[in-house]
């Protein structure tokens, strides 16, 4: 079938569609209704039906391929290679799952996951969904005070914790950071479960505290079976990355879940049973949760859990571990292969990577420099994929398990089979029919199955947030800026926060980073807009340098700016020329390595940068502050 006719299907036989795809997983009790979209925007879909998202990832190829790979954790931090296969995968969950219930959680509790990349942060969350209890994982490098904050909107009743994370080698305690985040929430964790690595002290509370290793001695042949919950119950939830302002948490379901990331993983990431999937992010974020953990299990595949950084002991480790392992998809973000480029391209050529079908990346912007070195680098396919955590799965990329079609650079393809995607006027709610015009990114409702149910505890942030933004229409905002060409391509052209208005004219951050980034010696680039007497906005740009002359030697500076600003009107014309090019070593990011614009930008109109939480690296934010003397 050819894609257009896949995608139209979706999108107008919705129903048939979406019963066809809820085939690739197992149910308890077959469904009644595919979508009640009776209470927009509120979806539920597969109504009626009970299934599992535990048996569907774990116990169902147990129990056909009980030796197959399953798990293959790799940590170039303690230098560990276990591998679990599906039988053992299952036994280690029941053994955690048993544990669980044992400290009393009860379908419908929450579970916060505050876990480094080891295997048992993976049991914990799948033993969880198997008994019906919700997860919330928080990304382990969060300090006290976000950790806090997440503790008193899950209100879990276990905490998941280990002794220690590890970072190029140098150990992180995690405990300390647990009992502060534990004193300053309101609510308390009845229990809490630690793992003993042995990389940190770990001081336990009397009463409250469990050694991981102890209780699963009591708990060897434990045998738990997955818990049926109705499709619409919630599996679990997850605060997107906090780039625009305070992390929104986002709820997930279980049977629409686990058929859209069934289907993704057939029509998207072209994986079968048997194959090795390697996502390179963490299980703290979405990509983790959905590319990490449930969708290649679901999809009968081994799934590597790695922790550690891309050039540790070299820059060639994620490529061994493709030749070892037969790697057939690959998972990664923009921001770790322009770590890679960095190095030498030679270290990616000693390996043999055959096996791999494509590299898939996400989580921002992919510029063409960096996709066209990995590309050459690799020499295999490289596909885009735009999405969400509130998505939980992508909304735009080339389907190419539907049929073979080409990429073109700078845009992650075309609208993805179930998301019926529009552009909108922000100003006046008119729908952008033609070609090449820009508009908000919006989905008509009811998205599809695997995006979220609603805010966690918050339906009116729901419906205010996400639904209530374009004027005249009940559309969900992806607050992203697009346009789409001839061929139904769209290209990503920023956050909608930070369109830049100079003089009535509006441009994407995209666009000008693209466009600097294309300077021989700009490694990376921020742009923000900046308030301006004259022209309203003017646009500033942050750049890390790869040749790094330019930071100490004023003069050479001053050329380098003005090389850039070139760049930049002989590509877009002298309006998206920066009022300022200025040079520093690093830029600030969020933890999952989104570039933090609102908060450059704060900075340079002398204002209060808000919730910083989540940034990676508070010095470079203090760079900016030194440069524009904020
Ligand atoms: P918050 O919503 O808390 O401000 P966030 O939007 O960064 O944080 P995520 O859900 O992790 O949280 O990121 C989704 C966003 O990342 C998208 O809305 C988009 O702006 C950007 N993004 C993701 N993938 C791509 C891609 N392939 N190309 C361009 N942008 C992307
Ligand atoms: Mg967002």
């Amino acid at each position: 079938m050819s894609y257009a006719d896949f995608y139209r299907r979706s999108i107008e036989d919705r129903d048939a569609f979406w019963a066809e795809q809820a085939a690739l997983i197992d149910w308890q009790t077959p469904f009644t209704q595919v979508c009640d979209h009776s209470q927009p925007p509120f979806a539920r879909w597969f109504v009626g039906g009970t299934t599992n998202l535990c048996h569907n990832a774990v116990d169902r190829h147990a129990a056909t391929h009980p030796e197959r790979n399953a798990l293959i954790f790799v940590s170039t931090e303690t230098n560990q290679e276990r591998i679990y296969s599906f039988a053992e995968l299952q036994a280690e969950v029941e053994r955690m799952a048993a544990m669980l219930q044992g400290l009393g959680v009860k379908q419908g509790d929450r579970v916060l996951v505050y876990m480094p990349m080891i295997p048992e942060a993976a049991f914990a969350m799948l033993a969880c969904t198997r008994i019906g209890a919700l997860h919330s994982v928080v990304f382990g490098g969060f300090a006290s005070h976000s950790l806090a904050s997440r503790i008193d909107d899950a209100e879990p009743a276990v905490i998941v914790s280990a002794d220690a994370g590890s970072r190029g080698g140098k150990v992180v305690p995690y405990k300390g950071l647990l009992d502060e985040a534990i004193r300053l929430a309101t609510h308390k964790p009845a229990k809490v479960l630690m793992v003993n690595r042995g990389l940190a002290e770990m001081p336990m509370t009397v009463g409250r505290d469990e050694d991981y290793a102890a209780l699963r001695e009591q708990h060897l042949d434990a045998r738990v079976p997955c818990t049926w919950v109705a499709a619409d119950h919630p599996s679990y939830t997850l605060y997107t990355s906090g780039t625009t302002g305070k992390p929104k948490g986002v709820q997930r379901d279980t049977g629409g879940y686990a058929v859209a990331l069934a289907a993704s993983m057939k029509h998207i990431f072209l994986g079968n049973p048997g194959e090795t999937y390697f996502s390179t992010s963490d299980i703290g974020w979405v990509v983790g949760h959905s590319y990490i953990v449930y969708g290649p299990l679901i999809a009968g595949m081994a799934t590597i859990m790695y922790e550690g950084l891309p050039t540790r002991p070299d820059a060639a480790v994620w490529w061994s571990l493709v030749e070892k392992y037969k790697v057939t998809s690959m998972f990664s973000a923009p921001t770790a292969v322009r770590v890679l480029k960095k190095q030498d391209p030679a270290a990616l050529k000693q390996h043999d990577l055959s096996s791999l079908r494509a590299l898939f990346l996400a989580g921002e912007p992919l510029d063409e420099p960096t996709a066209q070195w990995i590309a050459e680098a690799l020499g295999r396919p490289i596909i885009d994929n735009y999405w969400q955590t509130e998505t939980g799965w992508p909304i735009l990329t080339i389907c190419n398990g539907v049929e073979r079609a080409p990429s073109k650079f700078g845009s992650p393809g075309k609208a993805v089979y179930g998301y019926d995607v529009k552009l909108f006027d922000e100003n006046t709610g008119e729908e952008l029919t033609g070609a090449h015009q820009k508009g908000v990114l919006a989905i008509e409702g009811p998205l599809p199955p695997g995006c979220l149910q609603t805010v966690w505890r918050d339906d009116d942030r729901f419906v205010k947030t996400y639904w209530s933004s374009i004027p005249g229409r009940q559309v969900y905002s992806t607050f992203d800026w697009a346009i789409r060409d001839d061929d139904g391509y769209y290209f990503i052209l920023g956050r909608t926060d930070d369109v830049i208005n100079v003089a009535g004219h509006r441009l994407g951050t995209r666009e000008i980073e693209e466009s600097i980034a294309s300077h021989p010696n700009v490694a990376e680039v921020a742009v923000v807009g900046v308030a301006d007497n004259l022209k309203g906005q003017v646009a500033m740009a942050f750049a890390v340098l790869k040749d790094t002359t330019a930071l100490t030697d004023a003069n050479a500076a001053l050329k380098l700016e003005g090389e850039i600003m070139k760049v930049v009107d002989g590509q877009l014309g002298a309006v998206a020329r920066p009022a300022r090019v200025r040079f520093v070593t690093v830029l600030p990011k969020t933890r999952s390595g989104k570039l933090l614009r609102r908060a450059i930008q704060a900075v340079c109109e002398s204002r209060d940068p808000g919730d910083l939480t989540t940034i990676e690296d508070p010095t470079a934010l203090q760079q900016i502050k030194d440069l524009v003397g904020g």
